[in-house]
C-alpha cells in the first residue's frame, strides 16, 4: 500500500505589494502576495536584503499593515525581488549562485531603496553594480511629491534581471561586447514581462482590459509608466510593443535602443503563442495567458543558458530557442518564433538551420 506523506501545515510569509505601480489604473492598491520561503526581519533571506530597512513581521510571520512609507516600500521591493528570483529558480529547477559568489562567499544582493534623488548625478531610476548593490532612486514629482523607482515592479524586476542574468552567465559580466549588453538588457526588460504573467491576478486584469489582443499598448508592453510620465518619456520608458528591425538599430550608438528589437521579437512572439492556442470555450483566457509566460520564457531563459560569450548575439539566441522548441517537440513555438525572428531580420529568412 502506498503511504501518502501529506504536509500538514504550511510556512511563509504574507506581503503587500504595488502590482505594476501606484499609478497604474485599477491597479493602484497593494495587494497581498504569498511567499512560501522564510523571511526574516529586514526584510531579507539568504540571497536578498533590504538594506534601510530592520522591520520586523507580525506575531503571524507576515509583513503587512505598515504605516510607514518607507517600510511600505522595504516590503514591496523584497516581495518583487524573491518573486522574480523563486520564478528564475523554477524554470532552471537550481538555486541561483550570485555571479559575485562564484569564487566563493555568501554575500546577498543588497538592494538600497531610497537611494537619493539628485537626477544630475544619478542614473533615471536606479543602478546595479556587479558586487550585489543595487540602488533605487527617488525623484520629485508634482506637488514635491517623492516618486520612488522602488514602487514600480517593473524597475525592481529590471535591476535584479542585472543581477539575474550575471549569475546565469557570469562569464558575461565583463563583456565589452556591445550585443551582450543589448542581451543583457533586453533580459532585464523581458524578466519584468514575464513576472508579469507569472502573477494570476496580472494576467487576469491584462485579459479584461484589453479583451485579449495583446497588440495594442497594454500594462505589459509598457514597461515602467509612472517613471516614464515624471521624466517625460511618454507611455513606458520602453514600449516592448515595437516594430524595430536589425538593419535599423546601431549596437554602438544604443543599447537600449538595440534592446528593443529582441524584446519586441519576444513580446510578439508571447502575443502570437497566446492568440493561436487560447481557446475560450475549453479555457479561461487568463489561464491561457499564463500558460504563453510560462512556455515562453522557459524556452528564452534555457536559450541564454546555452549561448556561449563567444557566439552571443540576437541571432544565436534565436536559434537557441529554436532549438529548444525543436527538443520540446513543439513545432507550432517552433514556427511562431522563426517567423517572428526572420520578421525582425534577426534571422535570415532562408536560413537552413533554422527549419524543422
Ligand atoms: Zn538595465
Amino acid at each position: 500500500m502506498l503511504t501518502l506523506a501529506i504536509p500538514s501545515r504550511t510556512t511563509g510569509s504574507k506581503l503587500l505589494v504595488w502590482k505594476q505601480d501606484p499609478t497604474v489604473k485599477g491597479l493602484k492598491l497593494q495587494r497581498p502576495v504569498y511567499i512560501h520561503s522564510a523571511i526574516e526581519p529586514g526584510p531579507k533571506d539568504s540571497q536578498i536584503k533590504i538594506m534601510n530597512s530592520e522591520i520586523s513581521p507580525d506575531e503571524n510571520g507576515d509583513f503587512v499593515g505598515y504605516t510607514n512609507i518607507e517600510d511600505i516600500n522595504a516590503v514591496h521591493t523584497f516581495a518583487v525581488a524573491r518573486q522574480l528570483l523563486t520564478m528564475y529558480e523554477r524554470i532552471l529547477n537550481r538555486k541561483l549562485v550570485w555571479g559575485w559568489n562564484t569564487l566563493g562567499g555568501n554575500k546577498p544582493l543588497r538592494i538600497y531603496t531610497n537611494a537619493g534623488c539628485d537626477r544630475a548625478e544619478n542614473p533615471l531610476f536606479g543602478s546595479y553594480d556587479r558586487e550585489g548593490l543595487i540602488k533605487l532612486y527617488w525623484l520629485e514629482g508634482a506637488d514635491n511629491q517623492a516618486i520612488y523607482a522602488c514602487q514600480s515592479m517593473d524597475l525592481v524586476a529590471h535591476e535584479v534581471s542585472h543581477a539575474i542574468i550575471d549569475a546565469i552567465k557570469p562569464g558575461w559580466m565583463q563583456a565589452g561586447n556591445r550585443e551582450v549588453s543589448a542581451i543583457k538588457e533586453s533580459f532585464c526588460d523581458i524578466s519584468s514581462m514575464f513576472l508579469f504573467l507569472s502573477q494570476l491576478d496580472l494576467v487576469e486584469f491584462i485579459i479584461a482590459n484589453t479583451k485579449g489582443c495583446l497588440y495594442d499598448s497594454n500594462n505589459l508592453s509598457m514597461i515602467a509608466e509612472q517613471f516614464s510620465q515624471i521624466i517625460n518619456f511618454g507611455k513606458g520608458i520602453r514600449n516592448a510593443l515595437n516594430t524595430k528591425k536589425m538593419d535599423e538599430v546601431d549596437f554602438d550608438r544604443s543599447t537600449y535602443g538595440s534592446s528593443l528589437v529582441l524584446t519586441g521579437a519576444i513580446y510578439n512572439i508571447m502575443a502570437d503563442h497566446f492568440m493561436l492556442q487560447r481557446n475560450s470555450r475549453i479555457k479561461d483566457d487568463a489561464y491561457a495567458l499564463y500558460q504563453t509566460g510560462q512556455c515562453i520564457s522557459r524556452l528564452f531563459t534555457k536559450a541564454i543558458c546555452h549561448t556561449n560569450l563567444e557566439t552571443a548575439s540576437f541571432a544565436r539566441i534565436a536559434k537557441n530557442m529554436l532549438y529548444q522548441a525543436r527538443a520540446y517537440d513543439d513545432i507550432i513555438v517552433f514556427e511562431i518564433i522563426r517567423q517572428n525572428f526572420i520578421d525582425r531580420k534577426i534571422l535570415p529568412a532562408q536560413d537552413p538551420s533554422s527549419t524543422w
